[in-house]
């Protein structure tokens, strides 16, 4: 039969942190002893008290649809934390629980975007958020920068990516893969920007928020002048270890919550209703309650570090959230290491994965092609035979 699929998956970039872990598992299941950097994932089993509360709900019969944005007591706790943490106030209706962040991102761009509209990204960006725009119609618009700037865009730079077509900017912060954090002041002064356009819409996506090892998170939506066309992104994948649970949520104004209800009303009918009785439980824990997951990550993080300072030819911005280090490499592009000719970040990458048995993910996956991402949710003894592995490649 011809197999003829639609031009919207045909031309959709496969998820590269995705397809990273396929091949790891692949790799160790031959019997290679792969370790695997790519996938951003804790390596922590969900906290005890949320799994009780798991539990608990298939015993109390929680086993019907719940409401398509969530039971009303998750929005509840979803209330209450974004008022504990992020000092934000929404009602019942501005919230909407999805699965995962990744269908809230992916709310977000099918109920704003029509065909053409651009949305800003700025360099290094989320793996799927490209993908997520064009499979909406939309265009992104890469905004670049660099090891050098930290990876952090500026005003002047955010104002000249301006166009009459611009709908909407998203980004990370702490930043997957970068591990940069803005600071109030610095999204101040991008908003200082935003302001003078005010039918472009903000999708802030603070998934890594706890994660943070400089303290001091900032949502955009803070900023009365910003609050009503903010989207906050948010969910327990990272900081609770839940990433299977599968539940994310936004904070949003009522017009934009109100179409993501009715965009998930036809594709999903609303998240797993067990993980959503457990994230209850999970929000309305205190922040210091996953602390020593937290604290785990800043070690590795140093640890990390310094292992890749003992390495030549990868330059490092100290990350200042989430658990990544998005070196760049591109000291090695033109060499040829073992018999690999290295092109570029993806050569590299895959050379890393044939000759140090470490699987890393290619920074062309994020929109910037000097850099490989790694990612430090692994244990102690895993990063440092990686980082000697890389080292004994390289050298
Ligand atoms: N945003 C960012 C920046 C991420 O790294 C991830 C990781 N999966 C997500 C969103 C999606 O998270 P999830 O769908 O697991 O909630
Ligand atoms: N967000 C994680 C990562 O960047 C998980 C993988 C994914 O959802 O794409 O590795």
């Amino acid at each position: 039969m011809h197999q003829q699929l639609s031009d919207r998956i045909n031309s959709m970039a496969t998820s590269q942190t995705l397809a990273m872990a396929a091949k790891t598992r692949e790799l160790k299941e031959e019997g290679k002893d792969i370790i695997g950097l790519s996938l951003g994932e804790p390596d922590f089993n969900t906290p005890d008290f949320i799994k009780d509360a798991a539990i608990q709900a298939i015993n109390d019969n929680y086993n019907s649809y719940s409401p398509v944005d969530g039971y009303v007591e998750l929005k509840d706790a979803i209330i209450k934390k974004f008022k504990r943490d992020n000092h934000l106030d929404y009602n019942r209706s501005q919230i909407v629980v999805s699965t995962g962040a990744k269908q809230s991102l992916a709310n977000a761009a099918m109920v704003l975007l029509n065909p053409g509209d651009e949305v800003l990204l700025p360099c290094p960006y989320w793996v799927s958020y490209a993908e997520i725009v064009k499979l909406a119609e939309g265009v992104p618009v890469e905004v670049p920068t660099s090891v050098e700037s930290n990876f952090k865009i500026t005003p002047a730079q955010l104002e000249a990516a301006i166009t009459p077509k611009t709908k909407m900017i998203w980004y990370s912060s702490p930043c997957n893969p970068s591990g940069m954090v803005y600071s109030k002041e610095e999204l101040r002064a991008l908003a200082d920007v935003l302001v003078k356009y005010p039918n472009i819409i903000v999708v802030s996506d603070e998934i890594y928020e706890h994660i943070n090892f400089v303290g001091g998170h900032a949502s955009m939506a803070e900023f009365d002048d910003m609050y009503d066309r903010t989207i906050t992104v948010n969910g327990v994948s990272k900081a609770f270890a839940m990433t299977g649970w599968r539940i994310g949520y936004i904070g949003a104004p009522d017009w934009i919550a109100r179409a993501c209800n009715k965009m998930q009303g036809q594709i999903t009918s609303g998240a797993n209703c067990i993980a959503q009785r457990a994230v209850i439980t999970a929000l309305e824990a205190p922040v210091s309650s996953i602390k020593f997951m937290i604290d785990k990550f800043k070690e590795r993080r140093k640890l990390v570090i310094s292992l890749l300072d003992e390495i030549e030819g990868f330059k490092t911005t100290e990350p200042e959230g989430a658990f990544y280090v998005f070196p760049d490499v591109s000291h090695f592009f033109g060499k040829t290491l073992k018999g690999h000719k290295i092109n570029n970040a993806t050569d590299f990458s895959m050379f890393l994965l044939e000759e140090a048995l470490v699987a890393t993910v290619t920074g062309d996956a994020f929109g910037n092609p000097n850099c490989i991402r790694l990612s430090y949710a692994a244990s102690e003894d895993q990063i440092k035979e990686a980082l000697k592995r890389i080292k004994a490649a390289v050298s």
